[in-house]
């Protein structure tokens, strides 16, 4: 049997980016670039003033030796944000300037206004202000034209996911659309002659589908384009149709009768549909049967996961495998998660012959003890839920982390570290 880190490989190894596309930068949203994005502008594009105040010449407010410098200026203009100054400074001048207006040639330092005090001047005397700060620094309150872009930067790289941020940068850099990687479209099966809509009650016997909502949730989420989601009954015929459908799309999800029981038809119905099998197995509790195979089209190709029935089963598996293959089909730079390290919460006893995802949550010590150290920084802390088996979904809301157990047996103290792959980013 494969290990986990065997199948992501052997997983990988088949998908590949899809192809580009241009989009509108609000339609960009959790898209992954597939172009560098260099700038056509400076930003700031001016030397910009941070405080609303005076822009002056430091030096005619310095005062060598001692630290409260006080003088006067001559007002010249005022220049509020979208204005450029009309006038430069000289010796003795200032004008009021606006946050994020440009200074004026010849200042280098800004005086926020709250350090100001009119003089009371005559009709016809030019306006006066006095100015009194601490320490007057050459640059104070100002920011440097280019300082954080300049002009041909690269700003973004292909490969990088957008995110809100990303895509205000794409704004400022004057991008009103991108080149993305056009997002694979998924196609989910869920198979069991025991499944009914989730709007039914279940009959004696009955159950109702969640892997059908929880995947197509799990995709959507990443991303990717749900193209259908339905159920097929234990039946070669039935499977073939529904198979046959959905290798239309670029993912194909099929939870249920993938393992060795009488009615798991999945991996004969995938192989009489011309997919070819990677891998069927791997050692991993919960999700061992997990089956993968590839059909090839003309010119494109399915990835077809066949995830155990048991909703957490299929969920695990979804996090360790599907997740990075979307990833990667989107193009993203970024594929697998980083792992975590964390102390465990308390004293637990781990049991598996095989290597385990189990749910856990982060815990927060919000006591007095540990309120006056919050500047020292503490490793996160995990304890393992409640969780009575792969039919759980319930213990899996309270979820945000699988915390990993090696296979084998082990008493685990409250302190002791583990590896923690967390569910949201
Ligand atoms: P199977 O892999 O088909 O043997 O299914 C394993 C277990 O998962 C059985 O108890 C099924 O009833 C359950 N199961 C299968 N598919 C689903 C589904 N779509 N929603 C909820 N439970 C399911
Ligand atoms: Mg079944």
């Amino acid at each position: 049997m494969l290990t986990v880190a065997e199948a992501l490989a052997a997983i990988l190894a088949e998908a590949w980016a899809g192809a580009t596309v241009q989009v509108p930068l609000a339609a960009s949203l959790n898209r992954v670039l597939a172009e560098d994005v260099a700038s056509d502008i400076d930003s700031p594009p001016h030397d910009r003033a941070t405080v609303d105040g005076y822009a002056i010449i430091a030096a005619d407010l310095a005062a060598p030796g001692n630290d409260i410098a006080v003088a006067d200026f001559t007002v010249i203009e005022e220049i509020t944000a979208g204005q450029i100054a009309r006038y430069p400074i000289t010796r003795g001048q200032t004008s009021r300037v606006m946050t994020g207006a440009p200074i004026p040639p010849g200042a280098d330092a800004m005086v926020m206004i709250e350090r100001s005090v009119p003089i009371v001047a005559t009709a016809d005397d030019a306006e006066q202000v006095r100015l009194t700060q601490t320490k007057v620094r050459v640059g104070q309150n100002i920011v440097r034209r280019a300082s954080s872009i300049a002009r041909g930067d690269v700003v973004l790289g292909r490969g990088h996911r957008l995110r809100p941020a990303e895509i205000g940068l794409l704004a400022e850099v004057g991008r009103g659309a991108v080149l993305i990687h056009r997002p694979p479209s998924l196609a989910i099966i869920s198979t069991g002659n025991e499944l009914v809509d989730p709007a039914c009650v279940p009959r004696s016997g009955q159950i109702r589908d969640s892997n059908g909502p929880l995947l197509a949730a799990a995709g959507v989420r990443l991303g990717a384009e749900v193209l259908s989601v339905t159920t097929a009954r234990d039946d070669p015929a039935e499977l073939a149709t529904r198979i046959a459908q959905g290798l239309a799309a670029d993912v194909l999800l099929i939870s249920g009768g993938v393992s060795v029981g009488k009615l798991d038809l999945v991996p004969a119905a995938l192989a009489t549909a011309g997919v070819r099998q990677v891998f069927h197995k791997i050692n991993l509790k919960p999700g061992k049967p997990l089956w993968f195979g590839v059909k090839q089209h003309e010119s494109r190709q399915t990835l077809v996961f066949g995830l155990p029935g048991n909703p957490v089963s299929a969920l695990v598996c979804f996090e360790l495998f599907v997740r990075p293959a979307l990833a990667k089909l989107m193009g993203s730079a970024v594929i697998t998660r980083p792992r975590l390290a964390a102390r465990m919460a308390g004293d637990f006893r781990h049991v598996s012959d095989r290597p385990t995802y189990y749910p856990g949550r982060w815990q927060f010590d919000t006591s007095d003890a540990v309120a006056g150290e919050l500047d020292r920084p503490t490793m996160p802390t995990v304890a393992p839920l409640t969780w009575h088996g792969s039919g759980d979904l319930r213990a899996l809301t309270q979820a945000s982390v699988l915390i990993y157990f090696p296979a084998g047996e082990r008493n685990y103290a409250a302190g002791d570290l583990v590896e923690v792959l967390p569910f949201d980013e």
